[in-house]
């Protein structure tokens, strides 16, 4: 599918006199259309929630727009904790999917009413001792082994640090039971940013026949099952999108298989997508503000990693724009890099783009998930601004770029600050 950015080169031109580039910037169109695909497919499970995970675009104004579809937060820390409460979700409209998890972020989780998903067979004696045995508890599986689907190697969750084993799940289950909890979840995540209608399918029919024999052997209620993450998108243009309808289709056919004939008919699904969600509905706009040619042609652009992770931590493919020149044939090879003093700090390698020139602005595409929340500070970089194009055409900043006050506000000597401005 061919990618198309969502907004023009004459916009870019437009927002940049207000807000200066490098920004990223979200469709509010694109969000909505999506959350209420996402609500329809699973429209036959009347307990369904959306549990948007917080991590892949903490932003208060863009979570406000899912909970008008419905959704509620998914959070593994915290502050993303905080951020949910700030927004106004509460009880079990948050979830905290933690690991690792500080003893004191259970205590707080609970203060919110958040259902708690247990990573770990020890958490159940630690929020036992903490806060007592919630009366709605969750408890993540992991199958260990390889996850496959059609004979094709997904993901690896025996080497995962996430979750439970089979035998500590039912003996967990046993414990918490005793302990007066009466509603039980399940929780997997086996397999990131699937680019297939089978993943959430074939995870069901994982969990719940696991969640059948579970109710057998320890006679739990089990209320809902979450399929987590891992929907993904196409980053590449040649790929092909999720169908989120058939998806939903597929995890019913299996649970009117499964769940129904064993009497669990009453089971909510739950998901906790990032990605699928925002993904292609942000975009990092840049400008090129330095050309160079050695051994190789670079471009250098006003982003860096510190805006965009994903390329230089795991190679990951961000289709680029040129704006205004989209219909320009890409017969030039570049390296589109930031100015970070680390060599991997490239957008792209050896990418075909159209004849660049300085002043050009370039939209990397499918920034909207884990895009800017997994920014940092290196090099004295700062964080940019994010803004949303709104369903009218305006464009609303919804977080200002950091300054470098924002950068010494953390020393504890802070006037330092204002010694360095004088
Ligand atoms: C990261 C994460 C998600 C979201 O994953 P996506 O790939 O963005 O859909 C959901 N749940 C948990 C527990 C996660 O860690």
């Amino acid at each position: 599918m061919e990618k198309k950015p969502f907004v023009t080169k004459e916009q870019v031109e437009e927002i940049v006199k207000k807000y200066p580039t490098p920004f990223h910037i979200y469709d509010e169109k694109g969000i909505r259309e999506n959350a209420r695909k996402v609500k329809e497919a699973f429209a036959w499970n009347p307990g369904f929630r959306e549990y948007f995970a917080v991590k892949a675009t903490p932003n208060p104004f863009l979570i406000n727009i899912l909970r008008e579809y419905g959704c509620g937060t998914d959070c593994s820390s915290k502050t993303e904790l905080m951020l949910s409460k700030a927004i106004g979700c509460k009880g079990e409209e948050i979830m905290f999917s933690s690991n690792d998890t500080p003893p004191e972020e259970f205590v707080y989780a609970n203060k919110l009413g958040a259902i708690i998903n247990l990573d770990d067979f020890t958490h159940i004696d630690v929020i036992d001792k903490l806060i007592g045995i919630p009366e709605t508890i969750s408890c993540r599986f992991n199958p260990g082994g390889l996850f496959s689907i059609a004979n094709s190697i997904m993901d690896n969750p025996g080497d995962a640090k996430y979750g439970f084993t089979k035998e500590q799940l039912i003996e967990g289950f046993k414990i918490l039971k005793a302990k007066g909890a009466k509603n039980f979840g399940i929780h997997s995540f086996l397999a990131s940013n699937t680019v297939t209608n089978d993943y959430y399918p074939s995870l069901a029919k994982i969990l719940f026949e696991l969640a059948v024999e579970i109710k057998n052997k320890t006679g739990c209620h089990i209320k809902f099952i979450n399929l987590s993450g891992g929907v993904g998108i196409p980053y590449k243009p040649d790929g092909t999108p999720n169908d989120i309808l058939a998806i939903g289709e597929g995890v019913h056919k299996v649970y009117d298989e499964v769940l129904v004939p064993n009497g669990m008919g009453d089971v909510a699904i739950y998901t906790e997508m990032g990605r699928f969600m925002m993904g292609p509905y942000g975009g990092l706009v840049t400008r090129v503000g330095n050309m160079k040619h050695t051994y190789k042609e670079y471009i250098g652009t006003d982003a860096c990693a510190v805006n965009l992770m994903r390329p230089a931590m795991y190679g990951a493919y961000h289709h680029i724009t040129v704006l205004g020149k989209e219909n320009e044939p890409c017969d030039h090879k570049y390296d589109v890099t930031g100015s970070l003093c680390e060599n991997n700090d490239k957008f792209a390698i050896d990418r075909m783009l159209p004849k660049i020139e300085i002043g050009d602005y370039l939209f990397i595409h499918d920034t909207g998930a884990h895009g800017f929340s997994m920014g940092y500070n290196y090099n004295g970089k700062l964080r940019s601004a994010e803004l949303l194009l709104k369903e009218n055409g305006e464009v609303q900043m919804i977080r200002r770029a950091e300054t470098p006050e924002d950068y010494f506000r953390t020393f504890d000597c802070f006037d330092f600050y204002k010694e360095v401005t004088k």
